[in-house]
């Protein structure tokens, strides 16, 4: 057993000096070691990644490295040096398989025992699969890099005109499909729901978006759920056909699913935390005296302006804040850990615009467009989102100075009577 701690703090904080294990060497887990060393953390950091990557980041993946506008190692977001720096001892390519949140210990599989004083959880998630195409050989999905090289491999062999069949119109099956497009390929997007992202967005912006696959020459088809994905290897002009439950049959040389994930918690029966749909943390993101979560794979409980909801949120700028909250989190000691109640950030680029959300609005939320129009010709606007008098959300296309207007509002938890003047009085 290497043990690198006392594994024994309660509910205490880690000392400056003591001993962490980071599980999840990607984004969370990184930002988590650099919150440490940067509150003061003199330590043992081990991080503990099943990838055999260095840490890098995920947005470019259905962006500028599958466009090619990137290397890939561009994406990376600590090399060698940044790690020794920041004094990580990254173990690449080991996966933890159990943990004992109590003893804070961690097996991994091939048989190494780490304990620590701390311990941080950042395992992510990963592409839910769609069911009936898990046995499909090259069915794609677009989670790491090599899944993105490997796309964009296969899309480049095909060459100009590349049928590419995207599954499910989510931010990044619809990143994946404008990307394609621009890369010259023929692209279908089918999509379960009538309203692409209306879990996200609501339905009238919903429409708005899904409206841009068709202005850039891809075909969306909502309310298309797929009922079988066959490999047809006996055919090398149609590699694929996609069915649809009412019989309609698509041929493609490229399948890619992208119909939500699902967090990285296996590894964590019988540790003692809580799981459910991600690990369950106290609003300081405790999931145990000594054990704090964050990322894609942390429920937690947010409490902002008067609203409190339980949250696992798959962004980008949460996962950052919160493994920086969550290394800073371990050395207050769960007791005196400050609240984690950020504003909600996310964006999604495609065909050239920039879509970015504030907030936290349900689906039945009002809207109301305070800038442009839902059906403006450059797809440029800004939608306010509100429910029971109070602003929940705001949503702009390619408007980031309009959007960061209504930052402070919904910091204050203003009304949404003061959000539909703010554009007004600040022109
Ligand atoms: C293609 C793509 C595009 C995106 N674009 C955007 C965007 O434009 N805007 C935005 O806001 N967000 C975007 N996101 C979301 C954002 O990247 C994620 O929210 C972020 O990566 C979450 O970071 P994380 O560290 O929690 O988890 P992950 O990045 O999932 O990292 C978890 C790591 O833990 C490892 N791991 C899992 N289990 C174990 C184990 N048992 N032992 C050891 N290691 C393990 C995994 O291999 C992985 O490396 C995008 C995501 C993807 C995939």
């Amino acid at each position: 057993m290497s043990t690198v701690g006392t594994g024994s703090t309660g509910s205490a904080p880690v000392l400056r000096d003591g001993s962490v294990v980071i599980v999840g060497a990607s984004l969370a887990g990184l930002r988590a070691a650099q919150g440490l060393r940067d509150g003061g953390f003199s330590g043992s950091l081990v991080m503990i990644g099943e990838e055999l990557h260095y840490p890098y980041d995920r947005p470019p993946l259905s962006k500028q490295v599958l466009a090619g506008t990137w290397p890939p190692e561009r994406a990376v977001l600590a090399d060698r040096r940044r790690l020794e720096e920041l004094g990580i001892d990254l173990l690449f390519g080991r996966r933890a398989g159990t943990l004992d949140a109590e003893a804070r210990r961690v097996s991994l599989d091939d048989g190494a025992v780490f304990e620590a004083d701390g311990i941080v959880v950042a395992t992510g998630a990963r592409p839910r699969r769609l069911p009936g195409a898990e046995a499909v050989h090259g069915v794609a999905v677009v989670r790491t890099l090599d899944d993105c090289e490997k796309l964009r491999a296969r899309i480049l062999e095909v060459g100009p005109g590349c049928r590419v069949l995207v599954v499910g119109a989510g931010f990044i099956g619809s990143e994946v499909a404008a990307t394609c497009a621009g890369l010259g390929c023929a692209v279908t997007v089918l999509e379960a729901l009538p309203t692409p992202l209306e879990p996200a967005v609501g339905q009238l912006v919903g429409d708005a978006l899904g409206a841009l696959h068709a202005r850039h020459g891809v075909d969306l088809r909502t309310a298309s759920a797929v009922a079988a994905v066959r490999g047809t290897a006996q055919s090398p002009d149609a590699p694929y056909e996609v069915e649809l439950a009412g019989g309609e049959v698509f041929a493609a040389d490229v399948v890619v699913v992208g119909i939500g994930v699902v967090p990285n918690t296996e590894w964590l029966e019988g540790s003692g935390l809580e799981v459910a749909d991600g690990v369950v943390c106290d609003e300081g993101l405790f999931a145990a005296d000594g054990v704090v979560c964050a990322g894609d794979l942390c429920r937690w409980t947010w409490r902002h302006a008067g609203q409190e909801k339980s949250l696992r949120v798959e962004h980008w700028e949460i996962a950052s804040q919160m493994g920086t909250a969550a290394g800073r989190a371990l050395l207050a000691g769960r007791e005196h850990a400050e609240p984690f109640d950020p504003v909600p950030y996310f964006w999604s680029d495609q065909y050239g615009l920039r879509i970015q959300m504030l907030g936290h609005p349900e689906r039945t939320d009002e809207v109301a467009v305070v800038d442009g129009r839902l059906d403006a010709e450059d797809g440029k606007f800004v939608a306010i989102y509100g429910r029971g008098g109070h602003l929940t959300g705001v949503l702009a296309v390619s408007r980031p100075r309009q959007l960061m207007a209504f930052r402070p509002l919904l910091v204050a938890g203003a009304s949404f009577d003061e959000a539909l003047e703010v554009l007004a009085t600040k022109g």
